[in-house]
């Protein structure tokens, strides 16, 4: 095999870490100035008031010194108090993965679950609110990575809204590359991070936070204060002249501002377009090749991540590494309940080039070929790349 475990890889399509911007490691390579350099006190606030322009949280986005696990585990313990009923709405691992964070607080959690190739539907979340009008806190994962799939979290978002219960989403793989913001989600507490589409090394979490939610927070007792998962310490530490509760990750900081600065530049809707398109391509190959999707409904894929089923009798893991060994291609597995079930294909940050879903799409199933299973690799690439070309 060309590609020995030890070799670096020739091309990295996963979700997460993914390949970061050329840009965004120059910005890594800047100086390290004192966190109290005013030089560096301008950039930290630089930076969280141009993400408050793509994250459109109603406050400045916080940012947490952790890769999103910290600001999901931070916003569960500063957000849910003892008396709380959380409705957890679970279409995949990470949503099921919330509940132990959130029930920490001692808070009653309801959960309303689908099978994890299937969204949430919001009728059901409806109907479970009428069914609980106790409920004060619901949380969502808007792109449930290890399934691939997108919920429908702008219509789930109104009806919490209207319900008048906190609204808390983990948008961290599905920001960045497709439409979804604080505002168009109702999100009270908007978790993300720069790691996944924005194109940047795991590192730091971003969170937008709503009036209502800073005001749930300070009310509840049990909030973290003095703490590594404290959300309210950081409430105006994005101002020059304010202290940090302790020091930020100053070159990522630098990294995450030419990240924002590449978005920016590029313009919004023709980022989203372009992972849109790889994941169209990807997907139409995938297809074309005999193999599934793991959406039970193709409405139902990312367009960050594609997950395809992994055939009958196949070693999932093995599947991948043989991948990397032939091709020097590096996919991702599932997850939890996901893993062994389904193989991951990135279209996050640099990865979401149409080009990248030909080669993902001849590496996966050349593999397969090689394994003796009778997938149509020319039929996939030629789908593929006719998917592109239709535009
Ligand atoms: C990547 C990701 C996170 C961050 O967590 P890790 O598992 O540590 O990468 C959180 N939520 C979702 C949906 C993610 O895709």
């Amino acid at each position: 095999m060309p590609y020995a475990p030890s070799d670096p890889p020739v091309l990295t399509l996963t979700t997460g870490p993914v390949d970061a911007y050329p840009a965004v490691l120059r910005g890594l390579a800047a100086p390290v100035l004192y966190d109290y350099d005013p030089a560096f006190q301008a950039t930290y606030e630089r930076v969280c008031r141009k993400l408050g322009e793509i994250v459109k949280s109603e406050t400045v986005p916080v940012l947490l010194q952790g890769e999103p696990v910290l600001a999901l585990e931070a916003a569960a313990a500063s957000a849910i108090g003892a008396k709380d009923v959380v409705l957890n709405l679970v279409a995949g691992v990470y949503a099921k993965g919330f509940e132990g964070w959130a029930a920490r607080s001692g808070a009653e959690i309801v959960e309303l679950a689908v099978p994890y190739d299937e969204v949430i539907d919001p009728a059901m979340v409806e109907a479970a609110l009428k069914a609980r009008p106790d409920v004060t806190v619901v949380a969502l994962c808007h792109h449930d990575t290890p399934s691939g799939t997108i919920n429908p979290v702008a219509e789930i978002g109104a009806i919490v809204a209207r319900h008048g219960a906190l609204f808390l989403v983990d948008a961290v793989s599905s920001f960045g590359g497709m439409p979804v913001d604080a505002a168009s989600a109702h999100a009270d507490i908007f978790v993300t991070g720069p790691n996944k589409c924005l194109g940047c090394p795991p590192a730091l979490s971003i969170v937008g936070v709503s009036a209502k939610a800073w005001a749930k927070m300070k009310a509840n007792p049990a909030a973290p204060r003095d703490s590594i998962l404290s959300i309210l310490d950081w409430e105006d530490a994005w101002r020059a002249d304010r202290p940090f509760p302790f020091t930020p990750s100053v070159a990522e900081i630098n990294g995450l501002e030419a990240a924002v600065d590449h978005f920016l530049a590029e313009g919004a809707e023709r980022v989203f377009a372009r992972h849109a398109a790889t994941a169209r391509a990807c997907r139409a190959g995938i297809r074309a090749m005999g193999l599934e999707l793991w959406a039970k409904d193709e409405r139902f894929a990312s367009p960050t991540a594609t997950a395809v089923r992994t055939p009958d009798g196949v070693d999932e893991a093995a599947l991948r590494a043989a991948v990397r060994a032939r091709y020097g291609v590096v996919l991702s597995s599932g997850r939890g309940a996901t893993l062994g079930r389904l193989t991951r294909i990135g279209h996050m940050g640099p990865t979401a080039q149409p080009i990248h879903a030909v080669t993902a799409v001849a590496a996966f199933g050349g593999t397969l070929a090689a394994f003796g299973r009778p997938v149509d690799v020319g039929a996939g690439v030629a789908a593929a790349l006719a998917s592109i070309d239709a535009g």
